[in-house]
């Protein structure tokens, strides 16, 4: 016997009509391109997003079409989001700190029909305007005054045009909720990269479970600023939380440092931002040197890579500023588990909650994890015993887009998991821990050593701006760890004074056999240090020393 309920759709236009409706004049603020800041409503972008909707429509836009964007956070990126998969077609991100070539590589494999960009990437969408086999057109993100003159790139368009021509009646489609709404590939480091195309019932059901109190603890209360891109996952679900809450939402747009950052959080009173480490750096950076605070902003989520507990302690001590730790994946839409307390964690003193906040925390409802050894069999949740990190669940890719890659799930009796690629431990409490990836392990003698932990010990030496640890080729144990770091400014700090930090905090024989001071390191397009490129550069450095004299280190 079936029930007896409404048979709804779950789809993302819902979203925008439910804030127009319940919170039409709540907020968006955007640090625009142009240098200026533009504020509206949501009542604002939903009837925009309608135009834009119509103007697709009128450039021959049918459902299931892909649209490219090279874009920043800002209002108009918003507007795509709606309007582009509320009307049935695919919303395409494509994260324009790409190389050309990935660009077009990602454009032709999407078959994107249109690409949408800000002006800062003119230079990037000039070198592949010709390139591109599916697209017919490129639209500038800006005004008539503002639009490029001579670029040279065939079909270009201007997005103001666009909408000022179109009318705001449009009545947003209904159809299966299963329908693609939104396409991100996956910044592999090896390989082409791989498309994860997310539904409208995969998103709504993300949206739900992200916005829940002890996840990100989104409300109509909160002023949210997405430091995270729209270009890659979806800026972590918070344009469609922000609408199912009626959180009033702030966008950075290109200015991510330190100074530009805090200008804002502070003028839009903002409660809650989101971003990866790296960025956090460069604003606590900021204001730790120019002795400022936060007015308003009580947590931060923090993820995309492991937050140092130097950074938590940081947030807390120093600002009054509650890190929410948050571990996700592309192919997870992105969140998997974020670090909420539980009534037992009341009681710790500061430093075991710092340790409790250092993990990645526990499964939102809908996510199904486990750990499991190299045969494939399950291991216990003692916070000790650590495997390959499985998950399942509503919102995680089954297939890769056109089949790219193997069928990424693996057999495992009668269900299928995603394997992640990381390697964590999981607590009697359900608080998973990333001890690290499984390609940046590193195996000493048959012994593994977890990078992360000891590149939080480096991030806690209050000389230290930046540290990555990875493996290094040794004589004797394969591999030992080698310390990358980044000094702070005027810093003069030695291999032997970090070295010492690591006394008496791990097993001896972890500690780094060496240090390398560097002036920046690599980091990805989206923000994360590339371990590989530290190892191509660094991965023979103790090889080198032992054809010299002496081996260092390797103190069993
Ligand atoms: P991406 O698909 O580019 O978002 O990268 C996903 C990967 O980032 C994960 O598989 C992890 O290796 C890493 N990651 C994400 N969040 C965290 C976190 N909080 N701590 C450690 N690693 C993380």
């Amino acid at each position: 016997m079936n029930g007896l309920m409404m048979q709804k759709q779950l789809l993302i236009s819902s979203l925008i009509v439910h804030a127009d409706r319940h919170h039409g004049d709540t907020e968006i603020v955007s640090r625009r391109v142009e240098g200026d800041i533009h504020r509206y409503t949501f009542r604002d972008c939903h009837r925009r997003s309608r135009q834009l909707a119509n103007a697709l429509t009128g450039l021959g836009i049918k459902p299931h079409d892909r649209i490219g964007t090279l874009a920043w956070n800002g209002y108009r990126h918003m507007e795509l989001y709606y309007g582009v998969s509320g009307m049935g077609a695919v919303l395409h991100t494509i994260n324009p700190r790409l190389h050309e070539d990935q660009v077009t590589y990602i454009a032709d494999h999407a078959e994107d029909q249109y690409i949408f960009f800000d002006l800062t990437f003119l230079p990037l969408v000039k070198a592949i305007a010709g390139r591109c086999k599916t697209v017919k057109g490129f639209i500038a993100m800006t005004d008539r005054a503002r639009m490029p003159t001579d670029s040279g790139i065939p079909g270009l368009l201007c997005y103001e045009e666009l909408i000022d021509h179109s009318s705001p009646d449009y009545a947003w489609p209904t159809f299966d909720e299963n329908t693609a709404s939104t396409l991100c590939y996956t910044s592999g480091t090896t390989g082409h990269p791989k498309g994860v195309l997310y539904s409208h019932r995969s998103s709504l059901l993300h949206t739900y479970a992200a916005a829940l109190p002890d996840a990100l603890n989104c409300s109509a209360r909160d002023v949210i600023l997405p430091v995270v891109p729209m270009f890659h996952v979806n800026a972590w679900g918070l344009p469609y939380i922000a609408c199912m809450v009626g959180a009033k939402l702030v966008f950075p747009g290109p200015a991510l440092d330190g100074k530009s950052l805090h200008e804002l959080l502070e003028a839009e009173q903002v409660t809650l931002s989101a971003g990866v480490p790296t960025v956090w750096q460069g604003l606590l950076n900021h204001v730790e040197q120019t002795g400022q605070k936060f007015a308003s902003m009580t947590r931060t989520i923090v993820g995309g890579a492991a937050c140092p507990p130097a950074m938590l302690r940081m947030f807390q001590e120093g600002y009054g500023v509650t890190v929410l730790h948050s571990w996700g994946m592309t192919e997870l839409s992105p969140i998997g588990t974020v670090c909420s307390m539980k009534t037992r964690h009341a009681q710790l003193t500061p430093q075991e909650r710092y340790d409790v906040q250092s993990k990645q925390g526990r499964a939102l409802f809908g996510v199904d994890m486990k750990i499991v050894d190299a045969n494939g069999d399950e291991l216990p949740w003692d916070g000790v015993s650590s495997g390959d990190l499985l998950v399942r669940g509503p919102w995680v890719v089954r297939d890769y887009f056109r089949n790219e890659g193997a069928c990424p799930l693996r057999a495992n009796g009668e269900t299928d998991w995603f394997p992640t690629g990381d390697v964590a431990t999981i607590d009697p409490d359900g608080f998973m821990h990333i001890t690290d990836r499984s390609k940046d392990v590193i195996k000493s003698g048959g012994e593994w050593i977890g990078s992360i932990d000891l590149e939080n010990i480096a991030m806690a030496h209050p000389e230290v701006f930046q540290a990555a640890c990875i493996a290094a080729k040794h004589p004797k144990w394969d591999e030992r760890p080698l310390l990358i770091v980044v000094r702070k400014p005027q810093s003069s700090l030695t291999r032997e004074e970090l070295l010492r930090a690591y006394e008496g905090r791990i097993a001896k024989w972890w500690t780094p056999d060496d240090v390398i001071f560097v002036d920046a390191l690599p980091l990805g397009a989206t923000g994360k240090v590339q371990k590989n490129r530290l190892r191509e550069q660094f991965g023979d450095h103790l090889l080198a020393q032992a054809d010299g004299e002496t081996v260092q280190g390797a103190c069993r």
